[in-house]
């Protein structure tokens, strides 16, 4: 999910390797890690921390090799650690690996090796690659110059999930194997050397020649050449390019914002939160938590506890664990709960969402929560933040850095790790028929590619922007899961078009915010919700008989009417419908947020993750 760098020629590789890893560093990361092929064998140097702490690990100046990768780590499995940072290597410790990304069925895969007598040394889902490259090498009688390429194929093939991945070897000198799937990865061509990064800018000093790999192909590079392979080991031809993108467009992978790039990478973000979690006619798998039937049928409340958008998304998940497990939900803002005096036992389940796990309210409230005997289960986008330390269970979201301050892919990734929470709760206490969330699941699945076609509405909505950006107050409505939604588009219009904004549940309309609407004033509806439909039309009706201009956002089928714009989501299960109507009002802030020539990224007066009070 960081960073990976690699180079290969006829300089010393140390100091190029952590020249990459420096600029890689606005990705965000936890630990850094190199290694070198040495004449004596490998040498790894690695640690948890800032990248610049390599320049002191001792021995790192004696490096002489001019074959190495390097690696800034983004912990998705273990807390970072110097035994987790990357690079791992095998057993034999002759075979050296980075990567990037999340391998899902690695437990089976650490079963089979330590079956086989291997030994495992992290908790990374990681250290399974350069052990399986070993076993299947070992198993190679051939020894030809491609008996390495097949271990790495062979342990490829074995691999589920997302993968960035490096390979140097003492018994490989002068070359090194790359592999990527679903992960970034390029090659740079230089004069007798390559380099390879997860992307261009952090090697565009060092040339402007690149190879761009595709899903599921091998690169074995040599000092002054780069053989490409398919999956099967047939070899491909692929033309170098010459990169023209400036330095800084290139950073965010030639998006012109981190906040663009992240509302994009959202399908990503949720298929690696599913990762494993939905296997294929079995139940929902929580590898973290073992709950039973009896502890959660003992468990009659639940209370989400967050801030901000992270309480959005607690919103969503309350509606979703209320229909599916039939427990109580209750959602807090963490600052109110922690001085309410809530009523909590151990009868109480109480949930805390952080992106950053180091929100100083949700941490409080989560003390707060353990010291009246409650269970507590963290859900944070990074692992051993503070929260999760804090907490009896943590689960994760795999959205990857969010460096924008206005959160967008953590947002959604939260609603899906809380909507497989719910299914995880139902299947337990059987709550809810197995054909509705076999359904559910299903629609899971489905969303990654949803998105996708939900950000197709960009450029419809970069106009309605347009037409909008000078509004000093603009009003939001929806019912049920589209008032979460409502709630989680005005924040974001809020905070980074510094625009005014409202969000009510659109039956409270006539209960006082009516007084409000005026001509021309901007209203944005969101109708997903088949059973509200024809309600929250009537509400939308009421606006505009007082002259207000109409956005909507829907998913449903509308009978004839006169609303200014309309602008389609995919369809889906209304739980999960929150999901996909947000996306274009991700978009409709950022663009405001772009016609008022504001910055994007680090809006006016806030911070990424607020550590105080
Ligand atoms: N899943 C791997 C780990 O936790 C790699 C994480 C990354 O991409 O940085 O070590």
């Amino acid at each position: 999910m960081c960073g990976i760098i690699g180079y290969i020629g006829s300089k010393k590789a140390s100091p190029i390797l952590i020249s990459g890893l420096l600029r890689l560093e606005y990705r965000g990361y936890d630990s850094a890690g190199i290694a070198t092929v040495e004449k004596n064998g490998l040498s790894v140097m690695k640690d948890k921390g800032r990248v610049k702490n390599l320049y002191n690990l001792e021995g790192i100046d004696d490096l002489e090799g001019t074959i190495g990768i390097a690696h800034t780590r983004w912990a998705t499995h273990g807390k970072p650690s110097k035994e987790n940072s990357h690079p791992h290597l095998d057993n034999s410790k002759n075979f050296a690996v980075v990567h990037n990304g999340i391998i899902e069925n690695y437990s089976d895969l650490k079963g089979f090796l330590e079956k086989n007598g291997y030994t495992f040394y992290s908790q990374t889902d990681t250290e399974v690659i350069p052990n399986l490259i070993h076993y299947y090498y070992t198993k190679d009688k051939n020894n030809d110059k491609d008996r390495i390429l097949r271990a790495v194929q062979h342990t490829c093939k074995d691999l589920k999930g997302s993968y960035a991945i490096q390979v140097i070897s003492k018994y490989m000198p002068d070359n090194m194997i790359v592999v990527r799937k679903d992960s970034p990865l390029v090659i740079g061509k230089g004069d007798g050397e390559c380099y390879i990064s997860s992307d261009i800018p952090a090697i565009l000093s060092f040339t402007r020649d690149f190879y761009l790999l595709n899903d599921n192909e091998f690169a074995v590079l040599s000092r002054d050449k780069v053989e490409f392979y398919d999956i099967d080991l047939n070899k491909i031809n692929k033309n170098v390019k010459n990169i023209e993108w400036s330095a800084s467009s290139a950073d965010k992978n030639g998006f012109e914002d981190y906040m663009l790039k992240e509302i994009h990478e959202q399908p990503t973000a949720i298929r690696e939160t599913i990762g494993s979690r939905l296997p294929e006619n079995e139940p929902c798998n929580f590898d973290d938590l073992n709950f039973t039937k009896e502890f959660l049928t003992s468990i009659n409340k639940i209370y989400i506890v967050a801030c901000g958008t992270a309480m959005h998304a607690g919103l969503s998940g309350k509606i979703a664990i209320e229909k599916l497990c039939k427990i109580p939900v209750t959602v807090d803002i963490a600052s109110e709960f922690r001085y309410r005096d809530p009523i909590i036992d151990k009868n109480t389940l109480c949930i805390f969402i952080s992106q950053s796990g180091e929100t100083a309210d949700t941490i409080a409230a989560l003390k707060l929560s353990k010291s009246k005997g409650a269970t507590t289960l963290a859900v944070s986008n990074v692992i051993g933040s503070s929260i999760t330390r804090e907490a009896d269970y943590s689960i994760y979201t795999h959205a990857g850095p969010e460096i924008a301050v206005a959160s967008t892919k953590a947002y959604t990734s939260q609603i899906v790790l809380l909507s497989l929470l719910a299914i995880y709760f139902a299947e337990i206490l059987e709550t809810t028929s197995v054909f509705e969330l076999k359904d559910l699941k299903k629609e899971l699945l489905e969303l990654p590619n949803k998105i996708e076609n939900a950000l197709k509405s960009s450029k419809r909505i970069q106009e309605f922007a347009k037409n909008i950006y000078q509004e000093k107050d603009v009003f939001f409505l929806g019912r049920g899961v589209d008032y979460n939604t409502a709630l989680e588009a005005s924040l974001k219009l809020k905070e980074i078009s510094y625009i005014h904004s409202e969000a009510y549940a659109a039956g409270e309309l006539k209960h006082g915010p009516i007084a409000l609407i005026e001509n021309g004033i901007t209203v944005i509806s969101i109708i997903t919700d088949p059973k509200l439909v024809e309600k929250t039309i009537s509400n939308i009706q009421e606006v505009i008989t007082r002259g207000a201009k109409t956005l909507v956002i829907t998913n449903q089928e509308l009978p004839a009417n006169n609303f200014d714009t309309i602008i389609t989501v995919p369809d889906v299960n209304v739980l999960l419908s929150p999901v996909l109507s947000i996306i274009p009002l991700q978009l409709l802030s950022y663009y405001i947020s772009k016609e008022k020539g504001l910055d994007v990224d680090k809006p006016r007066n806030l911070a990424k993750s607020v550590t105080v009070e």
